[in-house]
């Protein structure tokens, strides 16, 4: 079913209009656990399809190449303003295309090819942007992984120190993609300063904690910060960059031109409309509920015989561990399983897993799509033992079947911004 900012659609191309309804249809009948994934409100929706779309501003406010760009500064102008008071950032910058892309240009401000970067390991938590093999990261520098301590599952900073002064990184990166754990800005800060090292904090996925206080911030300390606006921070897909103002030129210089072309200028509007969202007060009060859903869910979790990485979860994420309620079934056949039911996540590894990163002994679960939808944490509960019932089902499909109806009763009580 088309919505109105799509229906017109309908008449002039059918045949796409046809594949955004069921993709709505598919949003609003399925339950979204993925933690990195969010649903915008009808105003970022409507800003990203905006007619912004059809210009081109290649440099920055008051700077560009182009004539015409008197909106295109305002607008721009006003996303800046937003994120960094939403931060208390010196500098800002909106033009990144995507979180690794401002990550992209962060590397090439702080370091030379084949300069050495200490990043999380990505068997661990860490994103493919922080030196995946096959990655530009990988591939350009030389990337010497830390990882999580066996025992606690949690970044060790003694080891992190140990390493850093070890192999002298000219950059430190603080961030994660599958870590549910606080992490401790200001301890790498000390460290990046002890070894001399530039340090880049990666929030892409906190960023609506960090934004609202209720995860510590880098700003203060790291050199760099850099985020997606399309995860906790609930915008429309892109990157961004903070900084302190000695760096904004360095920072301003490797994004355009130096990695990038013409910004896209209809998700800068659209990221102007979610930060302003972000400096309401109701942002606050959605982020805790967030985290409120999930810790009921990681405790439901808990109380059906699933073990939590780490033990538990400071965030919105949190990764399950299939093997003490079911050894035999890997992260991989669960997210199949899940998904037969309508209930959407991702197999992840868990740190030291012994399973292929193609098959995982866990899943990542998160909280932020759905409290969205205003599920609260009598759901998560209800969630959890949907979940439950899914992954226990073994072949029996129809068991599923019975829990995908389930599922859409769920939904429609909590209907997705439309
Ligand atoms: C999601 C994520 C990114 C990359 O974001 P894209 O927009 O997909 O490029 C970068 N870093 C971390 C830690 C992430 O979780």
């Amino acid at each position: 079913m088309l919505n109105d900012l799509t229906r017109p659609l309908a008449e002039t191309d059918p045949e796409v209009a046809e594949i955004i309804g069921r993709e709505e249809d598919r949003q609003q009948n399925t339950l979204e656990l993925i933690a990195s994934e969010n649903h915008v409100s009808v105003a970022v929706r409507a800003a990203t399809g905006s007619v912004f779309t059809n210009k081109y501003a290649e440099g920055f406010p008051g700077r560009r190449y182009y004539g015409g760009c008197v909106n295109m500064d305002a607008v721009e102008d006003l996303a800046c303003e937003r994120a960094k008071r939403l931060f208390g950032a010196e500098h800002a910058n909106v033009q990144p295309h995507s979180g690794a892309q401002a990550n992209v240009a962060v590397y090439m401000a702080a370091l030379k090819p084949g300069d050495t970067v200490l990043s999380l390991d990505l068997a661990h938590g860490g994103h493919l942007s922080h030196g995946l093999k096959v990655n530009f990261s990988g591939a350009m520098y030389n990337i010497v992984p830390y990882g999580v301590e066996r025992e606690t599952e949690q970044c060790d900073m003694a080891e992190v120190r140990r390493l850093a002064l070890e192999h002298k990184p000219r950059l430190i990166i603080a961030g994660a993609s599958a870590y549910p754990r606080t992490l401790d800005f200001a301890a790498f800060a000390e460290i990046a300063k002890e070894c001399e090292a530039r340090l880049m904090a990666d929030i892409a996925h906190i960023a609506g904690m960090v934004a609202v206080g209720l995860h510590p911030s880098p700003i203060p300390c790291a050199d760099f910060t850099t985020t997606t606006t399309h995860k906790t921070l609930r915008g429309p897909r892109g990157g961004m960059i903070l900084c302190r103002a000695e760096d904004a030129k360095l920072v301003d210089k490797w994004v355009f031109p130096g990695t990038q072309g013409g910004p896209l200028m209809h998700a800068i509007t659209a990221k102007a409309v979610a930060l302003g969202e972000a400096l309401r007060p109701e942002f606050k009060v959605y982020q805790q509920q967030i985290l409120d859903n999930a810790q009921a869910l990681a405790a439901a979790l808990r109380s059906y015989g699933y073990r939590l990485v780490s033990g538990g979860t400071d965030t919105h994420l949190m990764l399950v561990d299939l093997r003490d309620v079911h050894p035999d079934l890997t992260g991989k056949q669960a997210e199949a399983w899940l998904e037969a039911a309508d209930i959407i996540v991702n197999k992840n590894m868990i740190p030291f897993d012994e399973r292929k990163p193609t098959q995982t002994s866990g899943l990542r679960l998160g909280s932020p799509a759905l409290t969205t939808r205003g599920l609260k944490e009598a759901e998560m509960a209800t969630v959890a033992g949907l979940i439950h019932t899914a992954l226990s089902a073994g072949d029996d499909d129809s068991q599923r079947e019975r829990i995908r109806t389930q599922v859409h009763e769920l939904c429609a009580q909590f209907p997705v911004p439309h």
